[in-house]
């Protein structure tokens, strides 16, 4: 029997990066196990803290008396071997705490809080009793909440030694129950009762009569045995109260799908999508650790391949993992993964609830679901026995987690891959370059599905220079071209996809007398107009104003909005196509939950014409009628100081013109924009991907920039500006003293929006190649920032940034 438990304790600091030994109780001996949670005291007040239990060993190096372990949270080791080895990996590449990276895997349901209260230690007399415990003892000792009075009256009875404060751990983990009932009573006397009651009392009778034919042992939804016995909840009461039935919590899993799916069967492959099939699972026959990109057009027929390939582990009696950039905005996906696998699949996003989350997550840790679909969070899934991996739309900025752990979902896919010896597919018709220049240097299989299936064509796709339209024209959202084309649909009643690059009703407000730009009081970036609400919002912080009539600046009543938002364009297209039904997607019409769900079903039943939409409609949308996709305005993300500007819009450009086409009617696009020649554009226009891949990795070798170097940013913050400032000179000092002479520093700079919450930030990169000293110089920035970390200073290191703004 274990006498010490080695824990990862939930206080994240560089101390306690490393397990702390506790000594096991008797009482609990035969309870811990490695992969539970616990709560264990910790420091010299001992103070009560969660924990996790990462090792048992009966010696320690430690000498002297070792605290016990104070008790233990679950029944049932909440992490495995795997997911073990995984935080600790985790933890090292992401430079983040391991209680961290340990409860970025868990469901929100298991994250311990603890809750202070304050008990007497000795009898008090009635008058304290009624001054400080008017409800009884214990009571809550939150300091915030407290009347000044109160609690220094208690502060006093502390000093006094008459009262002390206990930690209590609560764990938030709780399984839905409903009543269910099961019969008390054996058949026989059930009977016996039931012919006593016949007469005067019916519907107890009928309800006896059902009882008799129930599972002796088995638990029963009331609400069901209701339904099915034909009585009302009342009757059963009576028949508890008379001891014929049993009524006892039965646990229910919140059900997040209210949709049925109709079963699809496995579609006959063509040749390309056979030859991807075959490859892939032949490693996964061969339980071989193979990682593969599965390059494949708009329309190509990913998602069969995915399928089928997953078909193939489940026959041997593995689980299958697949990942999804944002399950919202992919609700198709879910679906068909459902069709074809109904009840074994599982879903995990954070668009459910808390206990929704923790249900599925049972069910996968259980074994009850042996598919697991989710976005970015689902690859912690506690699924075991992987046969394979699948990453859809492997290229989307939504698969990095931009706080602690700084992971990205692909990396640790690829991870997992490695432990269960099972292939990871990473699928994309525009792969990120990272991916694109692996698959050449072979680390990865690359698979071509180079052709629509059923040999569809990809759409034509037409340039727009708007610089010539706002000569001739009016200055409109709207080219001539694109009228034209919206009327022939509208006639011929097809429908369209309409994508403006932004959200909101306009953009700023701007003075036209003087220029003046309203901002946010806490962020240095302009605040956004909302029709909805009338007011002015920060997309940052949340800060809401009214709208401004007069110029605070110059008093002038010439303030108005600028640039264009979805509200502001469907307006526009309305009074273009009185008759035309319009659908509008942005972030305001989707807040609420299942709105995009809602959306998408009403378009896909031709009950619009239109969709108009920001980024969100650009993924994943398979509707056959739609023959026609506009895109307004293309150069909004070009302009971004960011070296993946162009890799971001040839990306949008052409998920967005593959919505186009996709059944019999053949597709066409049209791309508004004021940078035509450039080849971000020129090239999203001829959807050549490999020659967009080659000119951009050109331009990445030219400016030194990821896949050829690696990258790593560092950031701090501050409420103070030169504060900030001043750490990351020093920061910047450090490294340079650490670091080759290759390595390439860039900075500090203020960040493009250097103010965000409050806060300045200053950033660093570091671009460099082979840095072997790299990892010790960072940890030693890491420990050194837990100690300014006290004084409002906050470090962050993101070894693979996403955003350099
Ligand atoms: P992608 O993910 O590559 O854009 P999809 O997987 O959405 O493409 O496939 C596009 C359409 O083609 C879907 O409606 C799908 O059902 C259909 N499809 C895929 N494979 C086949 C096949 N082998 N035979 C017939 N239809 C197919
Ligand atoms: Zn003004
Ligand atoms: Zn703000």
């Amino acid at each position: 029997m274990a006498q010490i438990g080695q824990i990862i304790v939930d206080v994240p600091t560089m101390q306690t990066n490393e397990p702390y030994s506790y000594a096991i109780p008797a009482a609990l001996a035969h309870q811990v196990q490695v992969g539970m949670r616990v709560t264990v005291p910790f420091g010299r007040g001992h103070r009560v803290v969660s924990g996790v239990v990462v090792g048992l060993s009966d010696d320690t190096n430690f000498d002297g008396d070792l605290k016990p372990i104070q008790s233990v949270l679950d029944l049932a080791p909440v992490l495995d071997d795997e997911l073990q080895q995984l935080a600790k990996w985790l933890a090292d590449t992401t430079y983040a705490f391991r209680i961290t990276c340990i409860q970025t895997m868990l469901p929100n349901l298991l994250k311990a809080q603890t809750e202070r209260q304050i008990q007497p230690t000795e009898p008090l007399s009635a008058d304290e009793m009624q001054a400080y415990f008017p409800q009884g003892a214990p009571r809550d000792f939150d300091t915030a909440k407290l009347d000044e009075a109160t609690l220094a009256g208690l502060l006093r009875l502390q000093r006094a030694g008459k009262v002390e404060v206990v930690y209590q751990v609560t764990s938030k983990a709780a399984a839905k129950t409903t009543t269910g009932i099961k019969p008390a009573l054996p058949v026989a006397k059930l009977q016996e009762i039931q012919a006593t009651v016949a007469k005067k009392a019916p519907k107890q009778a009928e309800l006896l009569g059902y009882l008799q034919t129930m599972a002796p042992d088995k638990l029963v939804a009331q609400s069901q045995v209701a339904h099915a016995a034909d009585v009302s909840t009342a009757v059963i009461a009576t028949a508890a109260d008379k001891g014929w039935v049993v009524k006892q919590p039965l646990e229910v899993y919140r059900d997040p799908f209210h949709q049925p799916v109709k079963p699809t069967q496995p579609l006959r492959l063509n040749a390309e999508q056979q030859t991807a099939v075959d490859a892939i699972t032949s490693a996964v026959d061969e339980q071989r650790t193979e990682n593969f990109l599965v390059e494949g057009v708009t329309g190509s027929g990913k998602t069969e391949v995915y399928l089928q390939s997953m078909a193939v582990a489940l026959q041997q009696h593995r689980t299958a993992l697949m990942l999804v950039p944002e399950i919202a905005l992919t609700p198709q996906m879910v679906n068909r993964v459902k069709a074809r696998f109904g009840h074994q699949v599982a879903v995990l996003h954070s668009g459910l609830s808390k206990g929704e989350q923790y249900d599925e997550w049972r069910r996968i840790d259980r074994g009850e679901a042996t598919v697991v679909v989710g976005a970015r969070s689902a690859v912690f899934a506690p699924v075991r026995n992987l046969g394979i991996i699948i990453m859809d739309e492997e290229h989307e900025s939504s698969y990095k987690q931009d706080e602690n752990p700084r992971y990205h979902a692909r990396d640790v896919a690829l991870w997992r891959g490695r432990y269960n010896h099972c292939p990871v597919v990473l699928g994309s018709a525009t792969p990120s370059l990272e991916t694109r220049a692996r698959a050449a240097k072979g680390l990865y299989t690359r698979l071509v599905l180079a052709k629509r299936v059923n040999d569809h064509p990809l759409p034509a796709v037409h340039i727009v220079d708007m610089r010539e339209e706002v000569k001739q024209h009016s200055e409109g959202d709207f080219s001539q071209p694109l009228l034209t084309a919206i009327q022939e649909r509208l006639d011929r009643q097809e429908q369209m996809v309409l994508m403006l690059n932004r959200r909101g009703y306009s953009s700023f407000v701007m003075c036209r007398d003087c220029g003046f730009v309203l901002k946010c009081p806490n962020c240095d970036i302009s605040l956004t107009l909302h029709m909805d609400t009338h007011t002015m919002k920060c997309h940052y912080c949340g800060h809401e104003e009214a709208i401004p009539h007069i110029c605070p600046n110059c008093h002038s009543r010439k303030i108005r909005y600028y640039g264009t938002g979805t509200q502001k364009v469907e307006t526009a297209l309305q009074k273009e196509f009185p008759t035309a039904r319009i659908l509008r997607m942005d972030v305001d019409s989707t807040r609420r939950k299942g709105a995009h769900e809602k959306l998408l079903r009403q378009f896909g039943q031709h009950q619009a014409d239109i969709l108009l939409g920001t980024q969100m409609i650009a993924k994943g949308l398979d509707f056959p009628n739609v023959t026609l996709v506009g895109v307004l305005n293309a150069d909004t993300a070009l302009g971004l100081p960011d070296f993946r500007a162009s890799e971001r819009t040839f990306q949008l450009l052409t998920q967005v013109s593959g919505r186009a086409g996709r059944a019999e009617k053949p597709g066409e696009v049209f791309i508004q924009t004021f940078n035509p020649e450039h080849y971000a554009i020129e090239l999203a226009q001829q959807q050549d991907y490999e020659r967009f891949f080659v000119t951009e990795m050109h331009m990445r070798h030219q400016g030194n920039y990821p896949p050829y170097y690696f990258a790593v940013q560092l950031t701090a913050s501050h409420e103070e500006e030169a504060k900030a400032a001043k750490a990351m000179y020093q920061i910047v000092g450090q490294l340079q003293k650490g670091l080759s002479d290759n390595a390439i520093i860039l900075g500090p700079t203020p960040k493009a929006i250097a103010r965000v919450k409050r806060k300045y930030y200053y950033q660093v990169v570091i671009k460099y190649k082979r840095e072997p000293q790299l990892k010790a110089v960072l940890e030693k920035i890491r420990q050194a920032a837990q100690i300014p970390a006290r004084h409002g200073l906050t470090i962050t290191i993101d070894p693979e940034p996403m955003n350099f703004m």
